[in-house]
């Protein structure tokens, strides 16, 4: 995604209305690691510019997407998410704090199944599930915690 300045004079060549709120939301996504949900991107533009509506982040989002200046992600999480790393990568989700990490992947894009020959694939996309090194960190200091399940491993449990 190009930068803030960038984009609004890109607003103006492509005729799209430029307004404070979508300049807020460029800010917001600028450079953000987080894979922010709207409704995150919401909650940090409201305390931003009180009054801002949900709609107006998702019409912003929307037309960034149109633009190709950020990506729509489905990780299995429920909500849609926004990257404005339009490259090649994939992601990596902890099941502890849900935190999702860019990650590289060598070969990822010539991965075919074994079966299901009659299927065409547009693209490939690799999620790793596990615990990042923060919620490891803290979870070998939690003695107290350790070997209890969390919500997430138990529901997979349960499904098997
Ligand atoms: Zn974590
Ligand atoms: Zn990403």
């Amino acid at each position: 995604m190009q930068s803030p300045a960038s984009l609004a004079v890109a607003y103006r060549a492509n005729g799209r209305k430029l307004t404070p709120q979508r300049q807020l939301i460029f800010q917001l996504m600028h450079e953000n690691e987080t894979h922010p949900t709207a409704e995150d991107l919401f909650a940090q533009a409201s305390a931003q510019m009180p009054g801002i509506s949900l709609r107006t982040v998702y019409q912003t989002l929307n037309e960034l997407a149109e633009m190709g200046e950020l990506q729509f992600i489905e990780i299995g999480s429920g909500a849609t998410r926004f990257d404005p790393n339009v490259g090649d990568h994939h992601h990596a989700v902890c099941d502890s704090c849900g935190q999702i990490r860019d990650v590289h992947v060598r070969g990822a894009a010539t991965l075919r199944p074994t079966d299901s020959t009659d299927f065409v694939i547009n693209e490939v996309g690799v999620v790793f599930r596990g615990i990042c090194s923060a919620c490891e960190t803290s979870r070998r200091k939690g003695s107290s915690q350790r070997g209890a399940k969390s919500p997430v491993q138990q529901a997979k449990a349960s499904k098997k």
